[in-house]
């Protein structure tokens, strides 16, 4: 009997109320007039309320109803929250006042997430992509060099996008890449390059070998 009223305070717990399951139990006492309800500590070695405690794991453990809550598949709640947070990861993206160099590349964190994650880094990549290494700008910022202009042109400042996009001193470089690819290389056509596999690579490449020439001038 005790089992029997155990099986219903566990079918009943998951799914109402505590008022509800006490009007659900109390017939179910009141039927037998040599069982109490009274309260006792948990966990403390009270046989009936140890089994009581075993019943219920086996029950939780077991359990063949349904779901609580099954109005959808968990994979589309899933998604939903993944959706959500993605959407919060971008607003905070966009509206950082950092990776302003980055976004050039990637304006749109998802992209980036997906591209990178299969993309190998390396050290001229990585100043590519943050504009943070061997230019005139960055080193002049940091009083490793007299000044952030270009030698190309005494009124250009050298950062990464001035280097990729129009130092003729890498024109030769610019042109090979841009006849490969059918794309001129300018910010604006620089998020549609990195989608595509074959001219990301190509010029993922390009910018390697660009910023590498770049950063040993700068040395010299
Ligand atoms: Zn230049």
């Amino acid at each position: 009997m005790w089992e029997s009223i155990c099986s219903v305070v566990i079918q009943t717990w998951h799914k109402e109320k505590a008022e509800d399951r006490r009007l659900i139990i109390r017939p179910k006492i009141s039927a037998q007039p040599c069982v109490r309800l009274f309260w006792v500590r948990a966990h403390a070695g009270i046989a009936g309320n140890e089994r009581a405690d075993e019943l219920a794991k086996r029950a939780a453990l077991t359990k063949k109803t349904a779901a609580d809550y099954d109005r959808f598949p968990l994979s589309y709640a899933k998604r939903v929250i993944r959706a959500a947070s993605l959407e919060e990861w971008q607003e905070r993206y966009a509206e950082g006042g950092t990776g302003e160099i980055t976004k050039c590349f990637f304006p749109r964190v998802e992209q980036a997430y997906r591209v990178l994650r299969k993309t190998e880094m390396t050290s001229h990549l990585a100043q590519t992509l943050t504009g943070h290494g061997g230019f005139s700008q960055y080193l002049h910022r940091f009083k490793l060099k007299d000044s952030p202009y270009c030698a190309c042109d005494p009124a250009k400042i050298q950062d990464v996008l001035h280097v990729l996009e129009e130092c003729p001193m890498f024109l030769r470089e610019r042109v090979a890449l841009e006849t490969e690819i059918g794309v001129i290389v300018g910010r604006g056509e620089f998020p549609t390059i990195v989608e595509d596999d074959h001219k990301r690579a190509k010029f993922f490449n390009y910018c390697c070998k660009v910023v590498e020439k770049c950063s040993k001038l700068n040395r010299n």
